[in-house]
């Protein structure tokens, strides 16, 4: 697609919306203030709070808090938890619907304790309560919900340690409970229950018909590799009655998958799920729950559409499909509304955490021109060439010109394999044809017809920013299942912006790039950014990381975790902020020790060599000391890029 880049000077910050569409995936927490720089609104329910993100990030830097760092809004995270919960009660009340809504959070989606905590402390009034899907998850979900009345759900493959932690939970009067997703868990957990005479809470997971769109649609259907079908779910329920246990079921799961892109998957799935619960019901096992799982979409590309990066539908249209869906089906078959639950993750996280990168350096093609001007006996295609570099302002063969200089450029390659063009004669031929190159793009913006092959010239031609982390650890999904994250710079705004760039990071891996970005005409290539000012800072932000992106990151290139600041509003002044934590991301001991390296063992094998040349006389012990230090420093300190130290 095309790029709409405003040509003529009286930009404002109207265009910049209209070229990034901050609005559209912001979800009222993000948009671009009047000043040009990004602006956080971290509370919906209280709109007059807003937050300049270059205020941020110059207190960061007062701080002397390196880049690239991981910004943490908790107060959006508590405004999610809230936005659910109100929007199930809301809808519960008008549907007047009998049961009523048990959310759980899934620590998965993003395990940092601050989180966890945070969303435990906004779920509280709600007995909004943890899922968990792993012994590790299970121990902490443990000790981090406590509240009694909420509920703790257990998904994932079981052992029977597993197994005995549900079970002390229970004995200490929690509602935790365990969802079966193969049969023999359930015959572990009978006979563990019998011995240790602990009743538990069970739950079955239903492989379900229906399978979610997008991504994941492999969670559901006949090959999902979670969850009982059908006669299982009988069989298990005869199992536990037959036990003398057929009072402990009490709750139906099903989970279509994460991200589902189309209501429709969710219309499907509830209708699908009401039944098998009214039927359990009728045949005597009174559930109290059923879990829909997770799923709630977050409409990362702002599109509002079924593509794999959007959603089709609202928080509110997905509450009202499960709250509406389940009365429908429970009224008809005569059978009480069950508790609702879901596992709603992505929807809880994604908005409020992002990265903050500063751009460290530009990569061009044609950034060094050579001299050339001709000499004698010069080879013909650095001559030919150079013809095509003088005419192209005049001339309106536009794919001639363009095919010539493509097709000298590769002889010239060849020439000089050949030993028939020099080197300094490539590095001319090379100047040349980049100039040739930049005038034709120059000469292409004004034609309304471009020939399919020219319009590659703006990605050829465009600047690579070179961005302070990476891919990997920070936005893992945009490289492993091309999920689109939003990225705009954080200020500069109201000018408008004209270089179109494409974005590397810093790892040695050519994948280490974001290629796609979300324009508000669709997907794009490359994204325009602003010229870089020498001797000014440029920040860019990458958004809507809090959900699985936050947590994922790998060790490719040892760069390790991000530094993180917390930010909180004030009550009192609504343009006001505070950063209460900082936490260190890791450093380049830290990654070193998780490879198995030992950095002592580092530091005194340099710092041997470096007294060796000492005591040969090579190196004054003073330097030496100097550049011992320097190298224990470079250990302890961040894994990231620095900013070159003004001297
Ligand atoms: C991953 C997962 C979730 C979370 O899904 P989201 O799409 O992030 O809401 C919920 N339940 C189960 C069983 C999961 O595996």
């Amino acid at each position: 697609m095309e790029l709409i880049v405003n040509k003529h000077s009286s930009w404002t910050v109207e265009d910049a919306e209209k070229l990034y569409g901050v609005k559209r995936w912001g979800a009222g927490y993000f948009e671009i203030g009047p000043n040009g720089n990004l602006h956080i609104t971290p509370d919906q329910a209280n709109p007059d709070m807003r937050i300049d993100m270059r205020a941020v990030i110059e207190e960061i830097k007062e701080e002397g808090i390196q880049f690239p760092v991981v910004l943490r809004f908790h107060d959006i995270l508590r405004s999610q938890v809230a936005a659910l919960n109100e929007a199930f009660i809301s809808t519960i009340e008008e549907a007047e619907y009998q049961g009523r809504y048990q959310g759980v959070y899934p620590v998965k989606v993003n395990q940092m304790r601050e989180v966890v905590e945070e969303i435990v402390d906004a779920g509280a009034p709600y007995d909004y309560g943890l899922e968990a899907g792993s012994k590790a998850e299970l121990l902490s979900v443990l000790a981090y919900n406590t509240n009694p009345e909420s509920l703790t759900i257990l998904n994932g493959y079981k052992d029977e340690e597993f197994m005995r932690l549900a079970l002390l939970a229970r004995k200490l009067g929690r509602r935790i409970i365990v969802v079966i997703e193969k049969f023999s868990e359930l015959l572990l957990l009978v006979r563990l229950a019998k011995q240790l005479d602990i009743k538990p809470l069970v739950g079955l997971r239903s492989k379900m018909t229906v399978k979610g769109r997008g991504k994941w649609e492999g969670s559901g259907g006949d090959r999902a590799k979670f969850g009982l079908t059908i006669s299982e779910i009988i069989k298990a329920a005869r199992y536990l009655e037959s036990e003398g246990m057929g009072d402990c079921f009490k709750l139906l799961h099903f989970h279509i998958g994460s991200q589902l892109t189309d209501i429709r998957a969710v219309k499907e799935a509830i209708n699908e799920g009401a039944r098998i619960y009214a039927e359990l019901y009728r045949m005597g096992f009174e559930l109290e729950y059923v879990d829909a799982g997770g799923g709630l979409g977050i409409d990362y590309d702002g599109s509002q559409s079924t593509s794999d990066s959007s959603r089709n539908y609202s928080m509110s249209e997905y509450v009202a499909d499960i709250v509406f869906g389940m009365k429908e089906v429970c009224d008809l078959e005569g059978v009480p509304h069950p508790n609702l639950v879901t596992e709603s993750g992505r929807a809880i996280t994604a908005h409020h955490s992002c990265v903050i990168t500063e751009i460290v350096g530009e990569i061009r093609a044609n950034s060094a021109e050579v001299d050339t001007v001709a000499v004698e006996g010069e080879h013909y295609l650095v001559k030919n060439m150079r013809e095509l570099a003088e005419t192209v302002m005049s001339q309106n063969n536009f794919q001639e010109i363009f095919n010539d200089a493509s097709q000298w450029k590769e002889q010239a390659m060849d020439a000089f394999k050949l030993r028939v063009v020099s080197l300094e004669e490539l590095g001319k031929i090379e100047t040349l044809y980049w100039r040739t190159m930049v005038g034709l793009q120059k000469r292409l913006k004004a034609e309304e017809f471009v020939p399919e092959e020219l319009q590659e010239l703006d990605y050829n031609l465009s600047a690579q920013y070179l961005c302070n982390f990476s891919v990997f650890q920070s936005a893992a999904d945009t490289w492993a299942i091309e999920q689109v994250l939003p990225v705009v710079p954080v200020s500069r705004m109201n000018e408008e912006p004209t270089e179109n760039c494409s974005l590397v990071d810093i790892t040695c891996d050519s994948d280490g790039k974001i290629d796609q970005f979300v324009m508000s005409g669709g997907i794009t290539d490359v994204i325009p950014m602003h010229t870089l000012k020498p001797g000014e800072d440029y920040y860019l932000g990458l958004f809507l990381t809090g959900a699985y992106q936050d947590v994922m990151g790998d060790m490719h290139n040892l760069f390790g975790r991000l530094n993180e600041v917390h930010v909180f509003s004030h009550d009192d002044d609504p343009q006001d902020f505070y950063i209460e934590e900082f936490v260190k991301g890791s450093s380049v001991e830290d990654v070193l020790s998780i490879m198995q390296y030992n950095p002592q063992f580092m530091a005194q094998t340099v710092k041997r060599e470096i007294d060796r040349k000492i005591s040969e006389g090579t190196m004054q012990p003073r330097e030496g000391v100097k550049w011992t230090d320097f190298y224990e420093d470079c250990l302890s300190g961040y894994t990231y890029l620095k900013r070159a130290r003004q001297v």
